[in-house]
This record gives C-alpha cells, structure tokens and sequence, in this order.
C-alpha cells in the first residue's frame, strides 16, 4: 500500500531496515513534529501525506514510515533511508513514496526537503490536470507563476520523481499537482516545503473560489516578477 496515498502498489512494499540504532534522532524528532502542521492546516486525512529532510553531508534523509498514525508520532515513526531509498535505520518501512523522495534527492542537490499531500483544493486542481493561474499577489510572492502541473504517473517506481523533477527543474514554482494525484513540494529544509504546501492549498482554493463567480483577472508578468523578486529577496527575517 502507498502510505502517501493508500492505494494498491505495483511493486512489493518496502522493507525496513533490521533494526532501530537511534541515529539522527534530532532531525527525526524535528520532522515528526513538522508532521503536525499538516495536521493542524488540515492537509492530511488518515494516515496519508508525509514530510521527509535531507541528512546535511550525508548521502541519506529522514522520512515518515509507511502508515504511521500522526497522533502522538514520535521520532521512531520516521525512518533513515539512502539515496537509493532504502532504509539504512528504524522500525518502520518507509513510506512508500520513498522511491519519488529519493529521485529528488539525487537529482535536485539544492533541495533538502518534500513534502507530499492529498489536500482537497490541489488535489481538485490536480485532478483536472489544470495549472493555478497567477492570480493573487499571495501567488506571485511564494510560486513566482502559476503551479504547475506533473504528469500522470503511478506509484512504485522512479516515474513521480522523474516527474517532478522535469516539472520543477527551472521553475520558480516550490509546488507541483502531479495529475490526478496531490501536491508534491520542494524547500531548502522540510519546514520550507510544509510551508509551501500550506501555501499552494491555501491560494488552491481561493482560486477556485474566485472561480466560482466569474474569470479571475491576470497579473501580468512584469508585476509577478516584481513581486516575487520583492518577497524572496527582501522580505522578512534573513
Ligand atoms: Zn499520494
């Protein structure tokens, strides 16, 4: 089953590894806790969505383990895989979108951080394979553009993370709806790809609420780069 998404998958689910050793029990404990925002921003239903962190100088990340419930998880929830996705650390067998994580990982080294949800708004987005057009001033701060849509691709093997590294690969976008699927984000650490996963349900669904009434109005380009120029570079804490 895919923790992600609890659906059938085609290949054998993924083994732990032997044993728990307590390594990067830190970071772990970190990433577990960044599973309660999903929580909390009501991104994830059951047991589906995760979050995983790239080890710093370390070819390994941290990521939920398949199936683990979000209340009361605690850092023995997340396990320790390679860049090949396999679990090197922990009890549980990691989620079984491991194999999208770890293409990232190995294809994208500025990236230390995902984060995959089913969220109602970009998973309707998603479903009609439909970008979310810039809109929202909120929009061209965090995504710099539209969100992108990823291909169709089904669970199992490298094809999720082949697609969103072709999708997100020179775009300004943090967010991908892969179709008929969910939002798959990317962030200098885990707490930047919650972040944009919050943020891409967020403008999700207001988009579709403008939707709703009548044709949202475009911003046009030179405006969305002035914004998003503006808000990476100039606003808040650095
Ligand atoms: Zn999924």
């Amino acid at each position: 089953m895919c923790s992600g998404c609890d659906t059938p998958t085609r290949l054998t689910v993924r083994q732990a590894a032997t044993e728990e050793r307590g390594t990067h029990r830190e970071q772990r404990e970190h990433v577990a806790a960044l599973h309660a925002l999903l929580v909390t921003n009501a991104l994830v239903t059951w047991t589906a969505g995760n979050v995983s962190e790239r080890v710093p100088g370390e070819d390994l990340f941290v990521i939920k383990g398949s199936g683990v419930e979000y209340d009361g998880m605690t850092w023995e929830g997340i396990t320790v895989c390679d860049l090949d996705g396999k679990a090197v650390d922990g009890v549980r067998a990691p989620s079984s979108d491991t194999d999208a994580h770890a293409y990232v990982y190995r294809n994208m080294p500025e990236v230390n951080g995902q984060v995959h949800t089913h969220s109602t708004y970009a998973a309707a987005w998603a479903a009609r394979a439909e970008p979310v057009p810039c809109v929202l001033t909120a929009m061209a701060d965090e995504f710099g553009g539209p969100i992108p849509i990823g291909p169709f691709a089904l669970i199992g093997d490298d094809s999720i993370g082949r697609g969103i590294v072709e999708t997100l690969t020179g775009h300004r976008s943090p967010a991908v709806f892969m179709q008929n699927h969910g939002v798959f984000t990317i962030g200098k650490s885990a707490k930047a790809a919650v972040k944009a996963a919050v943020m891409a349900e967020d403008v999700a669904r207001t988009v579709h609420v403008s939707r709703q009434l009548g044709e949202p109005v475009p911003i046009a380009q030179a405006d969305i780069d002035a914004l998003y120029e503006r808000y990476q570079n100039v606003y808040g804490q650095k």
